[in-house]
């Protein structure tokens, strides 16, 4: 499994990455982490980095994605791997696809982790009392003002993402301002939905008919009422394998006060695939397509 987390600082990336390891036995690569550790060791790179990161702003480009180039070449890769804090820019993420043609590997998914951004500076000061708690040491740039830049950062720099990965398939967006469990759970499913990994007891048992059909019965979550109807379209478009694929229902994130989209590419075989990942395409572009008239 190969994945992309997406989402603001304190959306809950790394927790949700340290359960995707656990789970699934594939690595996280945190280009904040890594850069975390250069800066500590004094590395050319960690001292090209040092004040960048600590006053909120990006590394450039070209450090991060030679970081990254290097790391995909190792060996412990094989299993999958999932990337939290990279690409963070529009030619980040452009470079990395071309790495990855490069190196043969794909990609199965970008998850965004949609957050109420009011919600993230209680979330970073959660973070920063139980780092403290746990006697670690505190990030410098876990602070109001350096997470506001970081914040700008993100929407100016990194939300770009949403609409490069919803114009080639690929985004999931999952409510993130559910409990850690519930995200969890969510992210599983939709990851079993896409094929991405078996369902729980899913492929030894189960018949080809009958994985076609559990594929059916999870349901995909476009954000708006005309995705979730181009969404519930695509069964009947899709023969027997078809009506396995993506059902939309509509959700409303209360808290967010924002639509959520959990966009799931369902369908297990053949056409119902096809069709489940168009649906789904539509139902990103037009998530993509609200936030930019907002
Ligand atoms: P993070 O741990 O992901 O919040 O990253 C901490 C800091 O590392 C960021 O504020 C940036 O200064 C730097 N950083 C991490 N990943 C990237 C990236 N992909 N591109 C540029 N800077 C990065």
């Amino acid at each position: 499994m190969r994945l992309i987390l997406l989402g603001p600082p304190g959306a809950g990336k790394g927790t949700q990455a340290q359960r995707l390891v656990q789970k699934y036995g594939i690595i996280q690569l945190s280009t904040g982490e890594m850069l975390r550790a250069a800066v500590a060791a004094e590395t050319p790179v960690g001292l090209q980095a040092k004040d960048l990161m600590a006053n909120g702003s990006l590394v450039p480009d070209k450090i991060v994605i030679g970081i990254i180039s290097d790391r995909l070449d190792q060996p412990d890769m094989k299993n999958g791997f999932i990337l939290d804090g990279f690409p963070r820019t529009v030619p980040q993420a452009a470079a990395l696809d071309e790495l990855l043609k490069k190196k043969h590997i794909k990609l199965d998914a970008v998850v965004e982790l949609r957050v109420n951004e009011s919600a993230l500076l209680d979330r970073v000061e959660a973070r920063v009392a139980e780092m403290r708690a746990r006697g670690e040491e505190v990030r410098i740039d876990d602070t109001p003002e350096v997470l506001a830049k970081r914040l700008a950062n993100y929407r100016t720099l990194t939300e770009p993402l949403i609409h490069y990965y919803s114009e080639r398939r690929k985004l999931l967006t999952v409510d993130g301002m559910m409990t850690i469990e519930h995200v969890t759970r969510e992210i599983n499913r939709i990851l079993s939905a896409i094929g991405a990994v078996e369902p729980k007891g899913g492929a030894k048992a189960a018949a080809p008919a009958r994985k076609a059909m559990k594929a059916a019965r999870k349901t995909a979550r476009p954000a708006g009422k005309k995705a979730a109807k181009t969404a519930r379209k695509a069964p009947k478009t899709a023969g027997k394998a078809g009506k396995a694929a993506s059902r939309g229902v509509k959700k409303a994130s209360k808290k967010a006060g924002r639509k959520v989209a959990s966009a799931v590419r369902g369908g297990k075989a053949g056409k119902a695939k096809k069709t489940g990942k168009k649906a789904v395409g539509k139902a990103s572009k037009k998530v993509t397509k609200k936030r930019a008239k907002r």
